[in-house]
């Protein structure tokens, strides 16, 4: 209902909105204009899993109409000076961003950080340390694909690689479309890339409080990315809210391209009852591969305090 009436709002509304409206405090219970500013909090370039550069994400933010914007590559920040100064020419404006994976209760967690320090020198380590082994392990992925007969993986997954130090399972997903084996790449990481199929090899990533720790001493915000996408139990997903919170985790995404209308309901209340600021963010990877496209969600539901108010004096 948030979302349709969110749309609705989105629909009729006229010229940009002004960024002074994220100093105003928000009203309870009503779609206040900080929550109505079409935030996009969350997406890939090149530089990590997404097919366009930062240049080009900035023209279709902007295009769409994104007044807020943040480039978060997979443990990798080298696109954010170009993704800010592409932001700075088209009159977005711009939080820093990354989504460092992380290993909890024996799944990969996805931690994104937000208005954070570039040039802080833990951060800059920490996520060279969380990108180092992505090699190997896709070495050990392209052996296993060998072994159902899908040859020369590791090979034509590079030809998809930006950036040598992020392979992923989408450059391999999309060697595997390119030559046939499926037709999208959904198909293949349900046959090939997740747990317990040839192409998959379990990984350690870092470690929740490392991934906060590193952000939130760089001075940004932490937040949890996509929550309903982990395969956890209640339990496991409590922990999981209470340990991030306990090691200063500040916000969770709400509304993002990952979780369904009902999703969005049911992590606001998660927000609640953790007293988590909320972030929105499509997760745009591919034109030819998101269903989601850039600053085309729903807004966020009015009672949420937007994790941008907490960055106010980050914004670009
Ligand atoms: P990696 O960090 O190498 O494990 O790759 C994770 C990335 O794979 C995610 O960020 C998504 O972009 C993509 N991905 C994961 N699961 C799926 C899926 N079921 N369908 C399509 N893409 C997926
Ligand atoms: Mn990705
Ligand atoms: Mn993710
Ligand atoms: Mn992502």
């Amino acid at each position: 209902m948030a979302g349709r009436a969110a749309r609705a709002l989105s629909g009729r509304r006229g010229g940009a909105l002004k960024i002074h409206r994220l100093g105003l405090r928000p009203k309870i219970n009503c779609v206040t204009p900080q929550n109505i500013l079409n935030a996009d909090l969350h997406c890939h370039s090149v530089v990590s899993d997404g097919t366009l550069t930062p240049e080009a994400l900035a023209e279709r933010a902007q295009v769409n109409g994104v007044e807020l914007w943040a480039l978060t590559d997979h443990d990798e920040i080298g696109g954010q000076q170009r993704a800010a100064a592409a932001a700075k020419a088209r009159g977005m404006h711009y939080l820093t961003g990354t989504e460092i994976s992380v290993t909890f209760a024996g799944e990969t967690v996805h931690i994104v950080g937000l208005g954070f320090d570039a040039d802080n020198a833990e951060l800059r380590q920490g996520l060279y340390n969380t990108r180092n082994g992505r090699r190997e392990r896709a070495q050990e992925m392209s052996d296993g694909l060998a072994k159902v007969g899908i040859r020369g993986a590791y090979e034509g997954a590079l030809k998809f690689v930006g950036n040598p130090e992020l392979i992923s399972r989408t450059h391999f997903a999309r060697f595997l479309v390119e030559s046939g084996v499926c037709k999208e790449t959904a198909d293949v990481f349900r046959k090939y890339l997740t747990e317990g199929k040839p192409g998959f090899v379990p990984h350690r990533w870092a470690t929740l409080q490392n991934a906060v720790g590193w952000i939130t001493r760089a001075q940004g915000v932490a937040v949890i990315a996509h929550p309903a996408r982990y395969k956890f139990t209640p339990n496991e997903e409590y922990a999981l809210f209470t340990e991030f919170k306990n090691h200063g985790g500040q916000a969770v995404e709400v509304v993002t391209g990952s979780h369904s209308a009902q999703e969005y309901v049911q992590y606001a209340e998660t927000a609640i009852e953790f007293g988590l600021a909320a972030s929105r963010g499509s997760d745009f990877h591919s034109p030819d591969e998101s269903h989601t496209d850039l600053g085309t969600l729903p807004f966020l539901p009015g009672t949420l305090k937007p994790v941008w108010e907490l960055l106010a004096d980050r914004i670009q």
